[in-house]
């Protein structure tokens, strides 16, 4: 099992370095269970810090195909693993909704940085006008097609209607998208879309969640460990 919060635009380096504090522990508890954060850019390395020797690892929210050059606001896989960064998400909505992420560079950002030594958390999902038009299973495939075969990347199943709106999928519409989604691709599959601790078991227990991509409720130390605790029991 994979818990992975991301932080969004939230936690400056001063309160994630706290944060880091708290959490750090975490995997020391949760047997079975791969603990990883995502803050801002600029808390990166203020987490990293307050991670210590944890075992809790940092990836970024986003990551640039080249190695380096004219892409302002960008940050390389290079850049990153100098830092201690271990990963990265790619392809979150919020990119590809606000930032015109298309599947095209969602492919590249995962290849290069998987080709870096990076690993890859690729996020894909429909909004609630395609599943209401009946474009789930095309989307999805549109989407998971152009992402690489890689020991190291990992397939976040994360509903556009259900982030950050309190609507989760229910643990059976959850597992009906994951299995269709492990029939494209090989690679483990997370659910993201509120998750919280009062809905994280029943995900969890689906055959085909490997785990999850929490937004809201990873900002807090005692919600995110509930839902690293029901993963440990889902292991
Ligand atoms: C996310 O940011 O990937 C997410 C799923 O957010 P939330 O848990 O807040 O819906």
């Amino acid at each position: 099992m994979l818990i992975a919060g991301n932080w969004k635009m939230f936690k400056g380096a001063h309160e994630a370095r706290q944060f880091a504090t708290t959490i750090r522990h975490l995997p020391e508890r949760m047997a079975g269970v791969d603990v990883v954060v995502c803050p801002p850019w600029t808390s990166l390395e203020a987490t990293i810090a307050g991670l210590g020797k944890s075992a809790v690892r940092v990836y970024a929210q986003n990551v640039h195909w080249e190695l380096e050059g004219p892409f302002t606001g960008e940050a390389s896989a290079p850049m990153l693993l100098e830092l201690g960064v271990t990963g990265a998400l790619v392809g979150h909505s919020e990119r590809r909704q606000y930032f015109g992420e298309t599947d095209e560079t969602v492919r590249l950002r995962a290849e290069s940085a998987l080709e870096a030594g990076l690993a890859v958390i690729a996020c894909v999902g429909e909004t609630a006008d395609e599943r209401q038009a009946g474009e789930m299973q095309q989307v999805l495939e549109r989407q998971v097609s152009v992402l690489p075969r890689h020991e190291r990347l990992v397939i976040a199943y994360e509903p556009v209607w259900a982030i950050g709106t309190g609507l989760t999928a229910t643990p059976d519409l959850a597992q009906e998208a994951h299995s269709f989604v492990r029939s494209l691709h090989d690679a483990p599959v997370l659910y993201g879309g509120s998750v919280k601790p009062e809905n994280a078991a029943g995900l969890l227990a689906q055959p085909d969640v490997d785990g999850a991509l929490v937004g809201g409720a990873s900002l807090d130390a005692l919600d995110f460990e509930a839902i690293c605790q029901a993963a440990a029991q889902a292991a």
